[in-house]
C-alpha cells in the first residue's frame, strides 16, 4: 500500500461548542486527497490542510456532473476511541457509484487507511456530547480542462470530515411527508441507485414545494407508474403493517443505503418478520385509514432512523401511530446508535476502532 504523506495545518481552528454544530457547516483542520491519471492510475494519496481547491472553469465535472459521493459518520466512544460505522461497505458502494459513471475504482483498502490516518489527525474534532458524530464525506469529480462530454482522463478525490450536533436535539421528532405524484427522483436503468450529485439537483424543486405546503419530506413513488414506494426524501423507507416490516426491494432506481442494511439484519436477528417486496402507495393509504399501519419510517445516515408521523398524497392524508414515535422505530434508533457509540455490542463487526491516546 501506498505511503500517505502528511502535510499538517499550522493555522488550528477553533473547534465549535457540541450544542452549536449544527450539520455539515463546519469543516475540520485536515483533508485527504488522491489524484487519478492514466498513466498512474489512483496516486498520492495524501493529507492536507483542509482549505480551497483551485480548478479551471473549463473543469468537466461542473459541465457534465461525472461526480460521486459517499455519507458515514464516526463516533466518540465511552472508552475515548473512535469508532467508525460500516467503512467498508461505503466505499464498497462508493466504487459501485464510480462504475456506474466511468469513474475509475479505488483501492478499498488504501482509502480505509488514509480515513484512519486522517481521523487520527484530527481527533480532537470527533465530537462527544450525546447524539453528535463526525460526519464524513468522500467524494471523486472529473478534472479534465474540457468541453464535450466523454469520460475524464484525470479525477480528483476527496475525503472532508464535519463534526455534527445531535439530529435530534429536541427528542424524536415524527416528519410530516408529502406523497410526490408528479416529479419522479429516478428511474430504474438510472443513475438513482448510485451517489452522485445529478440526484440531488433532481429532487430540489419537488422539496422546495413540499416545504412550501408545509410538509418536511417527499416520498417518491416509482416513476413507471407513479404507484409504488421508492424513497423519503434521501432516505430508504420502511412501513410497518400487520407486524411486518415492508421495504421497498433495490429495483434499479433506489440507493441502496447501508442503514437500510443494517436495520433489515438487525430486524431479522430480532427474528421480526421483514420483507423487500414492492408496496403501492394506495395499500399505504388504506392501511393508514383502517389502522393496520402501525409504523412507517426513514432510514439514512444523517438522522438513522426518522420516524414519519403523518403522509399526505393528493387530497388524502392519513396520521401514523397517532403522530409519535413508534416503539419500533425507538428500539431500533437505541440499538443502532448504541453499536455506533459502543453501548451494545458489535455482533456483526461493523465497528472499526481507531484507538486514540488521551
Ligand atoms: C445516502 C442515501 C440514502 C441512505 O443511505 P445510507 O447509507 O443509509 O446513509 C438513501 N437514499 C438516498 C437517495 C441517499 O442518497
Amino acid at each position: 500500500m501506498a505511503n500517505i504523506s502528511v502535510n499538517l495545518s499550522k493555522n488550528r481552528k477553533q473547534i465549535p461548542a457540541s450544542d452549536a454544530l449544527g450539520f455539515g457547516v463546519h469543516f475540520t483542520d485536515h483533508m485527504l486527497v488522491m489524484d487519478y491519471n492514466l498513466e498512474q492510475g489512483w496516486h498520492d494519496i495524501r493529507i492536507e490542510p483542509y482549505g480551497p481547491v483551485q480548478f479551471e472553469p473549463s473543469m468537466m465535472a461542473l459541465h457534465y456532473g461525472q461526480a460521486i459521493f459517499e455519507g458515514m459518520k464516526a463516533f466518540r466512544a465511552a472508552d475515548g476511541n473512535i469508532n467508525l460505522f460500516r467503512a467498508r461497505d461505503h466505499f464498497r458502494r462508493f466504487n459501485n457509484s464510480a462504475r456506474r459513471v466511468c469513474i475509475p475504482e479505488i483501492d478499498v483498502e488504501e482509502l480505509l487507511a488514509g480515513l484512519k490516518k486522517l481521523l487520527e489527525i484530527d481527533n480532537a474534532w470527533v465530537p462527544s456530547a450525546l447524539g453528535t458524530a463526525l460526519y464524513i464525506r468522500p467524494f471523486i469529480f472529473a478534472t479534465d480542462q474540457f468541453l464535450g462530454v466523454r469520460p475524464s482522463h484525470t479525477y480528483k478525490l476527496m475525503i472532508i470530515l464535519s463534526p455534527v450536533g445531535a439530529y435530534y436535539a429536541e427528542g424524536f421528532n415524527p416528519v410530516k411527508i408529502m406523497v410526490e405524484d408528479q416529479f419522479v427522483r429516478a428511474v430504474r436503468g438510472g443513475i438513482g441507485e448510485i451517489k452522485t450529485p445529478g440526484n440531488y439537483a433532481a429532487s430540489l424543486l419537488a422539496a422546495v414545494r413540499a416545504k412550501e405546503k408545509g410538509f418536511t419530506q417527499v416520498l417518491w413513488l416509482d416513476a413507471h407508474e407513479l404507484k409504488w414506494l421508492e424513497e423519503v426524501g434521501t432516505m430508504n423507507i420502511m412501513v410497518k403493517i400487520d407486524d411486518q416490516v415492508i421495504t421497498p426491494p433495490l429495483n434499479g432506481s433506489i440507493l441502496p443505503g447501508v442503514t437500510r442494511d443494517s436495520t433489515i439484519k438487525i430486524l431479522e436477528q430480532w427474528h421480526i418478520p421483514v420483507l423487500e417486496k414492492q408496496i403501492s402507495i394506495d395499500e399505504v393509504m388504506q392501511a393508514g385509514k383502517n389502522g393496520r399501519l402501525q409504523e412507517m419510517f426513514g432510514t439514512g445516515t444523517a438522522a438513522v432512523i426518522s420516524p414519519v408521523g403523518s403522509i399526505h398524497y393528493k387530497e388524502d392524508s392519513a396520521v401514523i401511530n397517532h403522530g409519535v414515535v413508534g416503539e419500533l422505530s425507538q428500539k431500533l434508533f437505541n440499538e443502532i446508535t448504541g453499536i455506533q457509540y459502543g453501548t451494545r455490542a458489535d455482533t456483526n463487526n461493523w465497528i472499526d476502532t481507531i484507538k486514540v491516546s488521551g
